[in-house]
Formats: C-alpha cells, structure tokens, sequence
C-alpha cells in the first residue's frame, strides 16, 4: 500500500533525512585509502545516535551493522570489515537512520585516492542518472517515468543496470510500496501524488549487471568483477514537483 505522508510526517521525513545528509558529509574526510571499513560503520553509527536517530539497517531482516558498506564490485549490502580501503577503490556508503519512528536513506560512491577515468565516468553517470530520475518527479507523473529516464540515461552511456534491487517508498518503514526500478517504460507504474515519499536509487556497472549474492546471503557482487556505483536521495513528491530530503 502506498502512503501518503501528513505535513507532520514529512517535517519528521525531513529530519531524518537531514542526519543521512550529514552523516555523509561527515564520514567523507575519512575516506581514505588505509582507513577500515568497519571504522566507518563505527563512526557513522555513533553520529547517528548522537543526533537522536538510530541505524535502520542494523538489525534489518539480520542485517549486521548501521552501513552497507560496498567496495569496486560489490553493487550493494556490503558488510563493513576489516578491510581496509585501498588507492584507487570506489566505495559505495549506503545510509539509513530513523528519527522519531521516520525513515531517511541515501547511498553515494565515493573515490578512495586516485582513481582511473573509467572509474570517474562511472561515478559521475551514476550520479547524473539519480538526477534524470528526481527531474521526472512532479504530482500526475508515474513510477515508470523515473524508472524509464533513468533507463535511457545509463543506456545512452553504455552503462549496466542491475535490475534486481530497486528503489522504494519511505516512511515508518525504511522500504515500503511502491517500488521504483531503474528500467520501464514511460505512462506505467502507480501514479505520483503529493506527500508520497519514495528513495530513488540507480545502481550501474561498467561491465555486465549480472549480479551473485555472496556466501554472507547480502553482499550483491557482479558476476563478471566490474566496478558498481549507487547512488540514492529519499525525496518527496510536493505540489509543484520535488524535494530531496537526504541532500541539497
Ligand atoms: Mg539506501
Ligand atoms: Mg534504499
């Protein structure tokens, strides 16, 4: 069932997504080739509860830590570990934090050191795809607008879409209806309405989306080893078209 959120509700929605926002900002200067990814999640935590929320994914369906934390070819639900990011890795930092019984959940790629311009193309087509979906966002447009823009974004730019995991509605449940793939055509999917909340999340690859889940049943990795990024913004639907909750 999709939900549409009271004004209450989205001033909560706000807030929560407003710690996502700045635990991302805060956990960037740490990324860092040397730096453990479990270091992150431990970082990240902390801040979360320091500003009155907790972690959504902790203790999701078993998951184990605050962060998916997904390294080059891992797509998504990495496990934060002992691993220490290396020159030249991506590393994609999935956060969710609930304040106030209300969601926020954005992932972003980041760099570690110096990376090779295949890498830079991924990271910034990646990104740019999030956006052609947010554009598609207004009251009378459907889920299949997003989903479609985004496909013809990362489909112009040669990029893998992984077409097993997909974005979500957000409220009291970090994922609630509808869901909001990243391929589809145009005119489909549930219709847009004011006050409804959903997290928009392309996920691409430079080679095949063919994906495995790892032996930990979470980490979502490429069959073929290439390089995934992901990037999401929780967003609500507003009279005249959108607002990002997780970022500016
Ligand atoms: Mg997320
Ligand atoms: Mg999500």
């Amino acid at each position: 069932m999709i939900t549409i959120k009271s004004a209450r509700e989205i001033e909560l929605l706000k807030q929560a997504g407003y710690i996502v926002y700045e635990t991302h900002q805060y956990l960037k200067p740490y990324i860092k080739p040397g730096i453990m990814t479990k270091d992150l999640d431990h970082l990240a935590e902390e801040f979360i509860r320091s500003h009155g929320a907790t972690p959504s994914f902790k203790g999701y369906e078993g998951f184990p830590t605050a962060l998916c934390i997904s390294v080059n070819d891992e797509v998504v639900h990495g496990f934060p570990s002992d691993r220490k990011l290396q020159n030249g890795d991506i590393v994609s930092i999935d956060i969710g934090a609930c304040y106030k019984g209300y969601h926020g959940d954005s992932a972003w790629t980041y760099k570690v050191g110096e990376i090779s311009k295949d890498l830079e193309y991924l990271m910034e087509h990646t990104e740019k795809a999030l956006y052609e979906g947010i554009k598609m966002v207004k009251p009378g447009n459907r889920i299949g607008d997003i989903a479609n823009a985004i496909e013809v974004y990362a489909t112009k730019h040669k990029l893998g879409i992984v077409k097993e995991l997909v974005g979500h509605g957000v409220g009291t449940n970090v994922h609630e209806d509808p869901e909001v793939p990243n391929y589809g055509k145009k005119g489909t999917g549930p219709r847009l309405r004011e006050g409804m909340v959903i997290a928009i999340e392309p996920m691409l690859t430079l080679g095949s989306p063919d994906i495995y889940i790892d032996d930990n049943d979470w980490t979502v990795i490429t069959e073929d080893g290439s390089y995934a990024a992901h990037f999401e913004h929780t967003v609500v639907v507003t009279k005249d078209g959108v607002e990002i909750l997780t970022g500016e």
